[in-house]
């Protein structure tokens, strides 16, 4: 895929985390969806966003923060924080989207399931980029995708998450495809 120079994705980092995932991250976005990936935190904190009655994040004022921070050569944004993040008709998430908007997010927080602290991180990492590029897929208005080996997959348990592959099947390849031609 050719990379157009004018257009970046910025992985922000909410929290501290590990400089490795986020250039786990950044390589796997670069790689499905063809664009130059920038790191740079455009958020210090996501208090604005806190439940007290949840003790959760809502993800929509979020969204609607990076949205509008988003420097102007920054096609899209994926943010990346390690709270526990919600929407109002879920429990949790482990991420969200703005479907064909500019932001989305995902967190580690939920991600560590049936890992124990020695496992390796490799695995918490691979779950954390496959939902990342997945957010960002429904950015670029793609949706959720029948196929469990499909990262637009929708995973309900942790388990399909380690399940799906970290590459769009061929339709959803297609739709990414026709969505990019038109920007
Ligand atoms: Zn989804
Ligand atoms: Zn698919």
């Amino acid at each position: 895929m050719t990379l157009i120079p004018e257009h970046r994705i910025i992985i922000s980092p909410i929290n501290e985390l590990e400089a490795d995932l986020l250039r786990g991250i950044g390589d796997e976005v670069q790689r499905v969806f063809g664009f130059a990936v920038e790191i740079e935190p455009l958020l210090d904190n996501v208090d604005f966003a806190y439940n007290a009655d949840r003790a959760q994040y809502h993800t929509t004022p979020i969204l609607d923060r990076l949205a509008d921070l988003a420097p102007p050569h920054a096609l899209r944004v994926a943010a990346v924080a390690r709270v526990d993040l919600f929407i109002p008709i879920l429990t949790h998430v482990y991420g969200e989207a703005q479907l064909g908007g500019r932001a989305c997010i995902v967190s580690t927080y939920r991600l560590d399931e049936n890992l124990s602290p020695a496992a390796d991180s490799h695995i918490l990492f691979q779950r954390v980029i496959k939902e990342a590029v997945h957010e960002l897929g429904h950015t670029f208005d793609l949706r959720h995708c029948r196929d469990p080996q499909c990262i637009m997959h929708y995973c309900r348990a942790i388990e399909d998450v380690d399940r799906k592959s970290n590459d769009l099947c061929r339709y959803c390849g297609v739709m990414l495809q026709d969505q990019l031609a038109k920007l």
